[in-house]
């Protein structure tokens, strides 16, 4: 029989990695993993970690602004952008620290540096071979930018958290969920910020009405939005990058952030030396059980392009886990659903999202009703903020289940990762309906919309907004 040096190797310590090393060690699998930069991954250092912490410094601004309707007086502090980012580095530290001590406990081998696939069984690091029975590639991906003239001038949002100077005037491009996020956090740091889309709307995939309606908000915290426009050239002139767009008109800015989508990271992984296909757009190809076409090689998370969240990656990693060595003790193997997944955009205000889009539901389910509430939460009746707060229920008429349910207001993703849990379970409207709200919230709306706005109705809803006090 042949014996190998693990039982699995991973190549990759980012979120997917280090959950299926650290679950695999912990059922006793003999486990390698090879990480070529700082442990924890995309989220923990250029990602959704970072990412919040400025988030979190950014809604500082709205808040010195809205105290003053409270009562409070004095000047609005300002931002010492080298203490956030200093802050921001240390804590990002801290959790490479634990990511590792988690693997160090679990009894995973790490090995440093970059990995390259042999064969079906083997994976080469730093010159040395290694084998194992199983081989999982987690090796995420990397920022994509198009090839416009002067791209070389541009960042992406790999740079967006230790730049320096602090950007006071900031160009960024793109309109999916990292351009909106990073044009809300530089807004609210105080960059004056100009965000432009080469479609008629932000965040295509999202619910129409959610679109427009965080459009609207975006530009009311002061971004200035161009739609239907692209870049033509960027030039730099002293200090300045002279941006000339399609139309022909210029816009001069201190950085250009492009956040036009990620690929995945393949290149010099070995995957045609190891017959590992992909598709057209360069992922990994997998079937259900996250088997490549190598069968003793599978892989999982942003390489296989699916759904680029970090829960998603972690969801499957354990699946992975399960059918390779068992579940644990007492608990069946795990599945993975790509239906109901929650996901939040951190703009000013966030999105959260959960199940389908009007337009969606319509084409799955035929007749749906549809929930809306759009109005401004108590907080702002001093706050002096003209922020408005939208909600919206999509339910199935003829099962009464709902199955969409849509935010763009304060917390939209903490209120709406408990919500996707009824929402797994089935609720109905009428479970809803017989829920007792918690007074005084913004949450609570979502348990008292009562009248569908188009009821009988089987067409998407026009956007007119209803005012409630
Ligand atoms: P990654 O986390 O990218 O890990 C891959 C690891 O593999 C990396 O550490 C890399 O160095 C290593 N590697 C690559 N090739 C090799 C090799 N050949 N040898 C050795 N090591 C290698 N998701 C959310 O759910 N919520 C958010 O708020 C959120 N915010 C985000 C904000 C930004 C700016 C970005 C860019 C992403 C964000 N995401 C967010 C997405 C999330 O970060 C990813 O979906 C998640 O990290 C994917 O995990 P992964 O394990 O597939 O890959
Ligand atoms: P997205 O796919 O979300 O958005 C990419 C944007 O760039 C789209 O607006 C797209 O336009 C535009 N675009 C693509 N190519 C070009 C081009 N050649 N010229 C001009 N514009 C272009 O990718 P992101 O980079 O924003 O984020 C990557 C992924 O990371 C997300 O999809 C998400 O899964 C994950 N993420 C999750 C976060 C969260 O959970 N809060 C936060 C940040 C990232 P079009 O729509 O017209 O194609």
């Amino acid at each position: 029989m042949q014996t190998f040096d693990f039982d699995l190797f991973v190549i990759g310590g980012g979120s997917g990695g280090v959950r299926a090393a650290r679950m695999a060690a912990q059922r006793g699998a003999r486990v390698g993993l090879a990480e070529v930069a700082k442990m924890g991954g995309t989220c923990v250092n250029l990602g959704c970690i970072p990412k919040k912490l400025y988030s979190y410094a950014a809604h500082f601004a709205e808040s010195f602004e809205e105290s003053h309707g409270f009562g409070w007086v004095g000047e609005a502090p300002r931002l010492n952008w080298e203490t956030l980012k200093s802050n921001r580095a240390r804590e990002i530290s801290r959790l490479n620290g634990i990511y590792l001590q988690l693997l160090q406990g679990s009894g995973v081998h790490i090995l440093e540096g970059w990995a390259t696939l042999v064969d079906a069984h083997t994976v080469a690091v730093a010159g040395q071979h290694y084998t194992a029975k199983s081989i999982l590639i987690a090796t995420g991906g990397k920022p994509s930018i198009p090839a416009v003239a002067g791209c070389e001038h541009v960042i992406t949002s790999n740079e967006m958290f230790d730049l320096s100077p602090f950007p006071q005037r900031l160009l960024v491009v793109g309109g999916g969920y990292i351009a909106c996020e990073f044009a809300s956090i530089f807004n609210g740091l105080g960059s004056q910020v100009t965000q432009l889309y080469r479609g008629h709307q932000v965040l295509r995939g999202f619910d129409e009405e959610v679109r427009a309606f965080i459009a609207s908000e975006m530009v009311k915290t002061g971004i200035t939005l161009h739609l239907n426009t692209d870049v033509a050239a960027i030039a730099r002139s002293g200090k300045d990058l002279q941006v000339r767009l399609v139309d022909g008109s210029h816009i001069s800015v201190d950085a250009v952030l492009y956040a036009t989508g990620r690929v995945p990271l393949v290149e010099g992984l070995g995957l045609e030396t190891a017959g590992v296909k992909q598709n057209a757009l360069g992922a990994i190809q997998v079937n259900e059980q996250y088997q490549t076409s190598v069968p003793s090689i599978y892989a999982l998370g942003d390489v296989t392009a699916r759904i680029q969240l970090t829960p998603v990656a972690l969801g499957e990693a354990m699946v992975v886990v399960d059918q390779l060595f068992g579940p644990q003790a007492g608990q069946k193997p795990r599945s993975m659903s790509y239906e109901f997944i929650p996901t939040a955009v951190f703009t000013h205000p966030n999105i959260g999202t959960v199940g389908y889009s009007e337009a969606d539901a319509c084409e799955k389910f035929g007749k749906i009703r549809v929930y809306r509430s759009d109005f401004k939460a108590l907080k702002h009746t001093l706050s002096g903020s003209t922020e408005r707060t939208l909600m919206k229920l999509l339910v199935e008429d003829a099962t009464d289940r709902v199955v969409g349910l849509h935010m763009v207001g304060p917390d939209a993703g903490e209120i709406v990762q408990g919500f996707a849990v009824a929402m797994k379970a089935g609720a109905t409207k009428e479970i809803f309906d017989s829920t007792i709200g918690i007074h005084p919230t913004v949450a609570e709306e979502f348990v008292t919309m009562r009248e569908p706005v188009n009821a009988g109705a089987g067409l998407p809803t026009v956007t007119t907004r209803i005012d409630s006090p």
